[in-house]
């Protein structure tokens, strides 16, 4: 578990880029792709993984949670000149 839990908070500091074509880095073999965004501990992850260790936390589907994120962040850059730039990266790395 202690494996997971470090690999959960590196994520977390950038959790967001492209992720529905991202793997889930969770302790299997099996290469297993995005699917569920856990609001509780704001990291994606797979079906599997989710159900595992997430199991009654709120989720989302990754894609529905990509679509907010780009509409928060958008609404953020027009109010926040200083950080629009910032903003702008992150917008490209949801839209690849
Ligand atoms: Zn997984
Ligand atoms: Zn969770």
């Amino acid at each position: 578990m202690s494996m997971t839990d470090d690999e959960t908070a590196r994520r977390t500091d950038a959790p967001l880029s492209s992720l529905s074509s991202e793997y889930c880095p969770g302790p299997h073999s099996v290469r297993r792709l995005l699917a569920v965004y856990c609001r509780n501990c704001d990291v994606a992850l797979c079906e599997t993984c989710f159900i595992q260790a997430h199991n009654g936390h709120h989720h989302s589907n990754v894609d529905e949670v990509a679509v907010e994120l780009r509409d928060q962040l958008r609404r953020d850059a027009d109010g926040l000149a200083n950080v629009a730039v910032q903003h702008a990266e992150r917008l490209n790395e949801l839209q690849v």
